[in-house]
């Protein structure tokens, strides 16, 4: 019989810490607690792990984002993507095939070229080609000027890349697993027990829990749980559709992303491209692929690349997305509730934040400390009116 990935445990009385939420976010947290030498963790998951965004999403990495608190984020979890296969001891066949958003107007181009310097400053490689540049890369690649949006630039991003997604999750649960954290499975939280100001425990379907230490990390699911623990943040909750197609000879090398055209693509090992398109308009938890979807991704893509005109779609998904109002994350203590923290606000765009997210997580419960690296990602930033404006560099939303 085949080894499990991680065991199954019956659920105790009391842990020290509760991770609610079973995607890449809190198994990374997990794992790195478990390295922290922090025992008495588990993780307690309604579905499955990998059930959330993190078993949906299109697995694209990258860290040039705009601002400097984004920038430097998102290359700590670079950095730590590099070396993770080694670390975890499993292929996750991360590949740094390099990153391409384009530009296909004057507002759009400014904002690339602010990004360029942005990461040039920090060290970060990512820097503008132009259009003949860029068909050099992309020879199927569209460049003319008789179509609706002409390409007139690039930023190229050459460590982005992808990964394989499922492949983060397993590897980070079976870490977890090896460093004593329980994985509880079908375990739902249904209430979070506050006394006095102060978190007492969670109430799930398997029975109550208690636990000085709380943390929510369950994305498109965030405003949902942090109202049980009567806590409200400016989640809101949108569907983000994807689609695949039949596997077609290797012919696109580069992940390509396009803001004004909503769109993005890259192809798998297997051959398949993995394709989205911006966030359903309206916010909604329904996790159903839509037509509408379907004909404005296509007709999209075709603008950049014609050939694709006889392509076939194989499949089609949507999962949750927690949008925040300056599109970065909140990972914080929540000051109104002791013991309670939040992990949130990934949008579109957080699995590519799974190691740094994880890693300064953990820092964050084992240490009752706030790392350097996060403080600008708390939920107090939008009180005091100093936000991580990352829209147009976070996703390909309108
Ligand atoms: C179609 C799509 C494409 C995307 N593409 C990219 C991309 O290319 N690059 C990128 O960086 N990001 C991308 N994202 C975003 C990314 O997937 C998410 O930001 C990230 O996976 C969030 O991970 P997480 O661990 O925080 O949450 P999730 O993976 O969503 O996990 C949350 C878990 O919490 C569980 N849960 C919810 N409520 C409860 C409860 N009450 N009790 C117990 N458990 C509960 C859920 O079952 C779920 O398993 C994409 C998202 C989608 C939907």
């Amino acid at each position: 019989m085949a080894k499990q990935m991680w065991r199954t445990y019956d659920l105790k009385k009391t842990y020290d810490i509760v991770i609610i939420g079973g995607g890449a976010h809190g198994l990374a947290t997990a794992y790195y607690l478990s390295k922290m030498g922090v025992k008495n963790v588990a993780v307690l998951e309604a579905r499955y792990p990998g059930y959330g965004g993190s078993g949906r999403n299109t697995a694209i990495l990258r860290s040039n984002y705009r601002t400097e608190e984004g920038i430097k984020f998102y290359d700590q979890s670079l950095g730590l993507y590099e070396n993770l296969s080694g670390e975890l001891d499993y292929n996750l066949m991360f590949s740094q095939q390099g990153h391409f958003t384009l530009g296909h107007t004057e507002s759009g181009i400014s904002g690339l070229v602010t990004r360029a310097e942005n990461n040039k400053a920090l060290g970060v490689n990512s820097y503008m080609l132009t259009p003949p540049e860029i068909k050099k890369k992309l020879p199927e690649i569209d460049i003319s000027s008789h179509v609706r949006y002409p390409i007139l630039g690039a930023l190229y991003h050459p460590p982005g890349g992808i990964i394989r997604h499922d492949a983060v999750v397993w590897a980070y649960g079976r870490g977890a697993d090896k460093g004593g954290v329980e994985i509880h499975n079908l375990t739902e939280v249904q209430d979070i027990l506050v006394e006095k100001g102060k978190i007492q425990g969670v109430k799930t379907n398997r029975g109550t829990i208690h636990a000085k230490k709380v943390i929510s990390v369950v994305a498109g699911w965030s405003s949902e749980v942090c109202r049980l623990a009567g806590v409200k943040l400016p989640f809101v909750t949108h569907p983000l559709q994807a689609l695949v197609t039949e596997s077609y000879k290797p012919w696109l090398h580069h992940v390509v992303v396009s803001g004004t055209l909503h769109i993005y693509l890259s192809q798998t090992d297997r051959g398949e491209l993995v394709c989205g398109d911006g966030i359903d308009q309206y916010p909604h938890y329904g996790m159903r692929s839509t037509l509408g979807f379907m004909e404005a991704f296509s007709s999209h893509v075709l603008e950049l690349f014609p050939i694709l005109h006889n392509i076939k779609v194989q499949r089609q998904w949507a999962g949750l997305c927690d949008m925040t109002p300056d599109y970065s994350p909140i990972i914080s203590p929540i000051d109104e509730v002791e013991g309670f923290y939040v992990n949130g606000g990934w949008g579109t765009y957080g699995f590519k934040a799974s190691p740094a997210s994880g890693f300064n997580t953990a820092k964050m419960l084992a240490e009752d400390k706030v790392p350097e690296m996060i403080k600008p990602f708390s939920y107090n930033r939008f009180r005091e009116n100093r936000l991580v404006g990352e829209k147009a560099a976070a996703s390909v939303s309108s």
